[in-house]
C-alpha cells in the first residue's frame, strides 16, 4: 500500500523532533529511537487462538463463555499485544510522562495489525478521557494513537464523536461485573459524526472490553451501524476470570 502524504508528513514532523531532541526508547531506554526494534521483537503479540468477538486469548478460536452469555454490543475487539514488559513501560511513559512522540511510534505497530484485519471503517475515534483527567494530562493518549492510524488509512478522524458523561474510577482491581457497572452510561456519542457509520474506537489498553462496550452502546444509540475496537495492549484474563496486570 503506498504511504499517503498526510501520514508521511506526520511522521516527518516527529522525525524532525527526533533530530532536535534525540529520543530514547519508551520501552527499554536505549538511545536512538522512540521505540526500538528489540522491544518490538520482545513484545508478545496477541494472534490466534482468540475469541472472534472480544479477542481475548483462548484455546480453540471459538466464542468465549463471557461473549456467549453476555454478547457484546461491538462487532470485534482486537489488541496488538499483551500488556506487559516494554509495551507496558512505553504506555506508562506515553500516559504519565508526557512522552507524546511515542504515540506515532506505537501507532506503527497497531497499523501493521489493522492492515491484516482489513476492517471496513468510516470513522476513527479515540476513547475519550474525562474532563478532569484531560485537564490534568493536557492530552489524550488514545488520540495520539488514533490520529496516525486515521492518516495512514485515510479514514476521517474525530475526537468529538464520543465524550464522557461523568468521571469513572480506575478499572484496575475491579471484577468484570464491577467494570461493566463502572462504565455503564459513561459515554455519549454525537449523531452528526456517527450516524450510519462504521466506527473504529482506539484505546491504549483494553482488558474486559467493558469500556468499548459502553462506547458501543452510546455509538449505536446515536445511529452508528457497527463498532470495532482496537487497543495497543491487552491486560489478559487469568483462568480465574480476574484481570492479570502482571
Ligand atoms: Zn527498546
Ligand atoms: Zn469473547
Amino acid at each position: 500500500m503506498p504511504v499517503n502524504l498526510a501520514y508521511r508528513a506526520y511522521q516527518l514532523l516527529w522525525e524532525a523532533m527526533d533530530w532536535l531532541f534525540p529520543p530514547t526508547c519508551g520501552g527499554c531506554g536505549v538511545s536512538g529511537a522512540r521505540w526500538c526494534m528489540q522491544c518490538t521483537q520482545k513484545t508478545i503479540q496477541i494472534l490466534s487462538p482468540i475469541c472472534p468477538i472480544c479477542g481475548n486469548p483462548n484455546l480453540n478460536n471459538e466464542t468465549c463463555k463471557r461473549c456467549l452469555s453476555t454478547p457484546p454490543l461491538y462487532t470485534s475487539l482486537r489488541s496488538y499485544s499483551v500488556f506487559n514488559g516494554s509495551i507496558r513501560e512505553a504506555i506508562h511513559r506515553l500516559k504519565y510522562q508526557h512522552d507524546i512522540g511515542l504515540g506515532e511510534a506505537l501507532a506503527r505497530l497497531m497499523i501493521t495489525r489493522l492492515e491484516m484485519l482489513n476492517w471496513s471503517v468510516d470513522l476513527v475515534t479515540p476513547v475519550p478521557l474525562g474532563l478532569v483527567r484531560f485537564k490534568e494530562r493536557g492530552y489524550n493518549q488514545a488520540t495520539l494513537l488514533a490520529r496516525p492510524i486515521s492518516l495512514f488509512f485515510t479514514i476521517p478522524f474525530s475526537s468529538q464523536a464520543l465524550s464522557r458523561t461523568r468521571e469513572t474510577r480506575t478499572q484496575v482491581g475491579l471484577t468484570v461485573r464491577e467494570r461493566m457497572e463502572n462504565m455503564s452510561g459513561a459515554f455519549q456519542a454525537r449523531k452528526e459524526w456517527v450516524y450510519e457509520k462504521k466506527i473504529l474506537v482506539v484505546d491504549d489498553v483494553a482488558a474486559s472490553g467493558a469500556t468499548l462496550n459502553a462506547c458501543a452502546k452510546a455509538l449505536l444509540e446515536a445511529g452508528a451501524s457497527k463498532v470495532y475496537g482496537f487497543s495497543l495492549a491487552r491486560a489478559v484474563y487469568s483462568p480465574k476470570g480476574e484481570i492479570d496486570l502482571s
